[in-house]
């Protein structure tokens, strides 16, 4: 299969978020034509925005894949409705139970109504930036610049790695 490297990031704040993280990470690496290459620590943070809610767990996956970006975009809905994401009532930004954003599908650049490649707003969050460089190192983004650039620039927000144990 022709594989492109795709970087998801993952968050929960409703329910039993380790464990709903860490599911979600065994049914990405069970998607059909995915390959799962990394994956980083759990990651505990503060939720942005304005909507008063529960820290996230938050983590992020490397994968190789032979899927274009809208089915894998189709598979990944699929499993937030497995957890019961109930996508019309859930405010966008408000708590969720399962939350799996495409950041990178290798060096595409990508703009419809259903998909934006890069994720838009990756560079500003460091929930993203961090686990990433944990399992790609400090690679460089076009369009954006290194990782360890992007960390810097973006917005301080309140974030602690999970030891093993922890979960
Ligand atoms: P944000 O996109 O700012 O992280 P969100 O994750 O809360 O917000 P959702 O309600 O989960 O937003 O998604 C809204 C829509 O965003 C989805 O229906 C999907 O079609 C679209 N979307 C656009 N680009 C992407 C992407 N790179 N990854 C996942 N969904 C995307
Ligand atoms: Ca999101
Ligand atoms: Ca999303």
């Amino acid at each position: 299969m022709p594989a492109e490297e795709v970087f998801i990031g993952i968050g929960s704040n409703i329910g039993d978020s380790i464990i709903i993280v860490e599911e979600a990470i065994d049914a990405i690496g069970n998607i059909q034509q995915c390959k799962l290459r990394g994956r980083s620590s759990l990651y505990r943070s503060t939720a942005l925005g304005d909507i008063p809610q529960d820290d996230y767990i938050n983590a992020v996956v490397k994968l190789e894949t032979g899927l274009e970006p809208l089915q894998l975009l189709l598979e990944l809905q699929a499993i937030e409705h497995a957890y019961y994401r109930k996508r019309d009532s859930e405010p966008r930004w408000g708590p969720r139970t399962l939350d799996l954003d495409i950041i990178l599908f290798g060096n595409r650049v990508f703009e419809d109504s259903h998909l934006r490649l890069p994720h838009p707003e990756f560079s500003q969050r460091p929930f993203v930036l961090v686990p990433m460089f944990e399992i790609g190192g400090d690679r460089f983004v076009p369009g954006f610049g290194s990782l360890s650039y992007l960390i810097q620039q973006a917005p301080e927000l309140a974030m602690e790695k999970l030891e093993a144990n922890d979960a």
